[in-house]
């Protein structure tokens, strides 16, 4: 289910984790653990609720991504609300509640400050991340009180496979000069890594990279390879209550 995972226990109460396709119950393509959206498998649902119950929140909040820079505060009002939000970053000072991301090639990008207990949780694309969604979210971080943050940083499309046009490679450089890259076999591409690297760093974060390529393992998903039948993995964070 995990391709890495952080317990609470040893992590000063937060805990993130990055899944694979393994232990869940979808069939086909997007099998067999696929964490999409709902209205497209109707079993990822029941996936969301397995996951759940292995990292024991009470709640895993979802978004409705859209390839935006605009970061939801999750609190106990938003919780209220039923349908997804659209944007594609979330940070909350709650406990017990999994902010999750969703990608398949994307990158996903988790945040804390363990000491303040504040959290956040990026979905950091292309055009994400060229209208700065990381950095959004580390701002949306201090407002709530974080000072000291910690990203992880998880499985995504490498550099040397995210081939796109010319055009679009220019355009990323305009915004993020390391990000434009070439493929293995010597196309332009993106390297969506270095870009965000270089907005974590600007931002002040301290990253760790836990970053197989998508399209390069089978045990992931990815849209680049499977296209419209890819499911999804997730990248979440939580953090759990003190005790006493
Ligand atoms: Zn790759």
């Amino acid at each position: 289910m995990f391709t890495h995972r952080n317990d609470p226990e040893s992590n000063q109460g937060v805990g993130g984790c990055f899944t694979d396709r393994e232990g869940g119950l979808t069939l086909g393509s997007m099998g067999s653990l696929n964490l999409g959206r709902d209205d497209v498998d109707p079993l990822a649902g029941d996936n969301r609720a397995l996951l759940r119950d292995r990292i024991a929140v009470e709640r895993i909040v979802t978004l409705r991504q859209v390839h935006s820079n605009r970061v939801v505060i999750v609190d106990a009002a938003s919780l209220t609300n039923l349908d997804d939000p659209e944007a594609d970053s979330m940070v909350t000072r709650m406990s017990d509640v999994g902010l999750a991301i969703r990608v398949a090639d994307c990158v996903p990008v988790l945040l804390a400050d363990q000491q303040a207990g504040v959290l956040g949780a990026a979905h950091a694309g292309r055009a994400g991340m060229q209208s700065g969604v990381v950095g959004n979210t580390v701002d949306r971080m201090r407002e709530l009180g974080a000072d000291r943050i910690i990203a992880w940083v998880g499985p995504h499309i490498c550099g040397g496979c995210y081939e796109v046009p010319e055009q679009m490679a220019a355009d990323v450089a305009r915004t993020h000069p390391g990000a434009a890259s070439r493929t293995r076999w010597h196309t332009p591409s993106v390297d969506l890594a270095a870009g965000v690297a270089a907005d974590l760093q600007d931002a002040g974060a301290t990253a760790t990279w836990l970053n197989p390529c998508t399209f390069e393992v089978a045990a992931l998903h990815s849209h680049r390879r499977d296209g419209a039948g890819a499911g999804r993995l997730a990248g979440v964070i939580w953090r759990v209550s003190p005790r006493g």
